[in-house]
């Protein structure tokens, strides 16, 4: 068994007075002496409720510092943490939840009736912790803020946690279908951060905020962890806001960021953002989704450089990173494979791409996950014989080294014999002055096997006028690429994390045909 230092020990041993979150909420500010002890205890609480190590904790709720206490907790006592999406109704969340074996389930006070339906139907004790620590509950056994107060805050454990065992489980964004578990590790988190700091140059000064969904990789793992290796400082909002984001950008309190493409968005389109001053932040990272080149324009416009990068739930995230010196240049690129993060493109014959090319990205390295959750199947499948994770992506490498996300291969079809990747299309109708949000899907067709499908969001105040569109994309696409289904919306289904769900939209069109 391989080991590596309690993280949250360390911390508090080299920079206890530093702070290492501060609930937006409240204002309260915790340091890295103030989560260490607060681990220690919640740690002996969890015991105290009856979690031995190995069994599973379902936690449900919106961001918050103590969600992080919560996970160091399960990391000393080796509990394995369930974070559970509260977009979601009890009753889509009751299978995993049966499934994980799980018998506590930790909420905060917005999540308070979906924890209590959900604890009913699964058999759960609910217990209320974060902004709902001192609630108490029809159970005094639940009343966690007293079982904290009473717990002794003295390290827990001996300083050294397992490299590779199960320390939480996230679901991936289920973008292609049903969301599949993600066995995340020590290593993993570790491996992640190195990437992310080591490509951002993000350090003990730095300070993010952090507002993205906690049961996906990229609110733990993109703002708060990283910072949380260097020592910084982690501003938590209970759930995204445009307005408070750019306010803390504009009042100079945040050094480092990073969003999802849906997310510099909705910042790009608010009426502050013009006049916000983005001088202090220095670090942007952006990935999760294509990220419209017209965005990344916009944001250099305004003198902002942002990184894309590209990474999966099952690789910590961060794979890819782009460099912020050549970020301009290179639109459209993800950058180069980070320093703890092995990467090779394969062919269609199965052969290693060299040089230039394109091919399967595929995956080596400590931050990638040793499988899905108890799902031996799923596990084989995302592997090689060799032992390199499958993205399921085709990427491209250019003459310099620097990689490209072409598309998922799964949304790849065929039209009249030809392969189209609906995000090249995609990538050429965001450049549409008149729109904002282009999205692809191949769908049925009885003459060309399958054709594309668009769905358009215009931008505020434009119209999109389909044969003039048409004749547009003639000019830029090869005629088997234009769509040939094109339909206006006000929205797109998405994930939590902000990604459209192409399989809704394919099969709402199938359901239009019949
Ligand atoms: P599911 O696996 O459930 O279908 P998902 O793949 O969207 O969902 P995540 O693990 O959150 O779940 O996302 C990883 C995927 O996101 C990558 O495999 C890739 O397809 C896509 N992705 C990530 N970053 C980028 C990027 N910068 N550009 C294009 N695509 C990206
Ligand atoms: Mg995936």
């Amino acid at each position: 068994m391989e080991w590596l230092t309690d993280m949250a020990a360390k911390r508090a041993e080299l920079s206890p007075d530093r702070v290492a979150f501060v609930d937006h909420e409240t204002g309260a500010e915790l340091t890295f002496a103030d989560v260490e002890a607060r681990a220690n205890q919640m740690a002996r609480a969890l015991r105290m409720l009856g979690a031995a190590a190995g069994d599973r904790v379902a936690v449900l709720c919106h961001n918050h510092p103590d969600f992080f206490v919560l996970l160091f907790a399960a990391q000393k006592s080796g509990v394995i943490l369930l974070p559970l999406n509260w977009r979601q109704p009890a009753v889509e969340l009751a299978p995993t939840v049966t499934r994980s074996g799980a018998r506590l389930l930790m909420h905060d006070s917005a999540c308070g009736a979906t924890a209590r339906a959900l604890a009913e139907s699964c058999g759960l004790t609910p217990v209320g912790f974060a902004d709902a620590a001192g609630e108490g509950g029809e159970a005094a056994a639940t009343d966690f803020e007293a079982l904290l107060r009473d717990a002794d805050p003295a390290p827990f454990g001996d300083g050294r946690i397992p490299a590779s065992a199960p320390w939480y489980l996230l679901a991936t964004s289920g973008t292609t279908g049903e969301p599949k578990l993600v066995v995340q590790t020590a290593r993993m988190a570790w491996a992640n951060a190195v990437n992310y700091t080591q490509a951002t140059g993000i350090t003990a000064g730095d300070c993010t905020v952090n507002y993205l969904p906690l049961f996906h990789t990229a609110g733990i793992n993109l703002m708060s962890m990283p910072l949380f290796l260097t020592g910084g400082t982690s501003i938590v909002l209970r759930r995204f806001d445009v307005a408070v984001v750019l306010r803390l950008i504009g009042e100079k309190r945040l050094t480092a960021f990073f969003g999802v493409p849906a997310i510099y968005q909705a910042l790009s389109l608010d009426p502050a953002f013009e006049t916000t001053d983005f001088s202090a932040v220095r670090s942007l990272g952006c990935g999760g989704a294509p990220m419209p080149a017209p965005l990344l324009r916009t944001y250099l416009a305004r003198g902002v450089t942002v990184c894309n990068g590209m990474g999966m739930t099952e690789t910590g995230p961060t794979v890819f990173l782009a460099d912020p010196q050549r970020a301009p240049e290179k639109i459209g690129s993800v950058g180069k494979a980070q320093i703890l993060a092995e990467v090779r493109l394969v062919g269609i014959d199965g052969a290693v791409v060299t040089g230039a090319g394109a091919g399967e990205l595929q995956i080596r390295g400590p931050g990638v996950t040793p499988g899905y959750y108890e799902n031996p199947e799923a596990t084989r499948a995302a592997f090689t014989e060799d032992g390199w994770l499958r993205s399921g992506d085709v990427a491209a490498r250019d003459a310099d080294g620097y990689f490209a996300i072409v598309d998922r291969i799964k949304d790849m079809y065929i039209s009249g014999g030809e392969n189209v990747y609906p995000a090249e299309v995609e990538r050429v109708l965001v450049t549409h002055p008149a729109i904002l949000d282009a999205v692809v899907v191949g769908v049925a067709d009885a003459r060309w096997g399958e054709v594309g499908a668009a769905y358009l969001i215009p931008r505020p105040g434009e119209r999109i006028e389909e044969a003039a569109l048409v004749a547009w994309c003639r000019e830029r696409l090869a005629a088997y690429k234009v769509p040939r289904h094109i339909a206006v919306v006000d929205d797109l289904p998405r994930t939590a994390a902000g990604k459209v769900q192409k399989h809704v939209l394919k099969h709402a069109h199938e359901e239009q045909k019949e």
